[in-house]
């Protein structure tokens, strides 16, 4: 048998994750969130929580801000705020948010790819290396030949859903891109609290743009990930959240609907 003509398909199926011995940070293993994706969905887009708070519990994560003004994504200890009108700036600690999701990312695998791959055929692979009942968090690093994104934007009240807001988003595509997917692969069981399944946001190489990524195409690239035991809900005590009522028969459909 020609082992060259089954080494591509060979490494699709086995891919080659590495085991990266990290620094044992600690803090690292929980997943810290403010408020919950039910509550967002239902239209509450002001928080009390700083990003000044929330980086005290993480140097990686996705989330929006107060009034929905745009999408976080951070990496390395550096947050981003990537607005409807697609521009991108550092997040200040005093600006505050309805809902974010961080954590200390450590990579306990990471794997560079060489061949193209499309959204689903990176995400089954992420899936195949990462626990459906664990939280994981993922780490793209690449060229892409595509990406498309949307930014939510800023809402005034009376606050609308998420679903209404979001029919109202900025989308953007860009071609040959290099740039970072920072986010989450979550359990099914905890949709409502934040997204079941895979919740990545994007950012620019050159860090002037980026926002929740809807679809992707991989050129070549590295992936990290690393699994989170702890879960740390930090619920919103407002009158607002308080008297909301969360629930709802179709939440499923539209957090499918509004963070898919
Ligand atoms: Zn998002």
């Amino acid at each position: 048998m020609d082992n060259s003509l089954v080494s591509g398909s060979l490494a699709m199926i086995q891919p080659a994750w590495h085991h990266v011995s990290g620094s044992n940070d600690h803090r690292a293993g929980e997943l810290y969130q403010t408020s919950l994706m039910s509550a967002l969905i239902a239209g509450n887009y002001e928080g009390q929580m700083t990003y000044g708070d929330i980086r005290k519990h993480g140097d990686f994560g996705l989330g929006t801000f107060n009034d929905l003004d745009g999408e976080m994504v951070g990496f390395d200890g550096m947050f981003y705020q990537v607005r409807s009108d697609g521009s991108a700036r550092p997040v200040t600690d005093d600006q505050k948010t309805p809902f974010a999701v961080v954590t200390f990312f450590q990579p306990e695998r990471e794997l560079n790819l060489v061949q193209p791959m499309t959204k689903s055929d990176l995400l089954a692979m992420i899936e195949k290396a990462t626990d459906a009942n664990l939280f994981s968090a993922v780490r793209v690093d690449g060229a892409f030949d595509e990406v498309r994104m949307r930014t939510v934007q800023r809402q005034t009240r009376p606050f609308p859903p998420l679903t209404e807001a979001a029919k109202h988003q900025a989308e953007k595509v860009f071609t040959n891109v290099e740039g970072t997917l920072a986010g989450f692969r979550s359990p099914i069981y905890a949709q409502g609290i934040g997204v079941a399944g895979f919740h990545l946001h994007f950012l620019r190489q050159d860090k002037q743009s980026g926002g929740h990524a809807l679809d992707y195409r991989l050129r070549a690239g590295k992936v990290q990930i690393c699994t989170v035991h702890n879960l740390r809900v930090e619920l919103p005590t407002s009158a607002e959240f308080l008297k909301t009522n969360l629930e709802d028969p179709a939440l499923n459909q539209k957090i499918k609907s509004a963070e898919g």
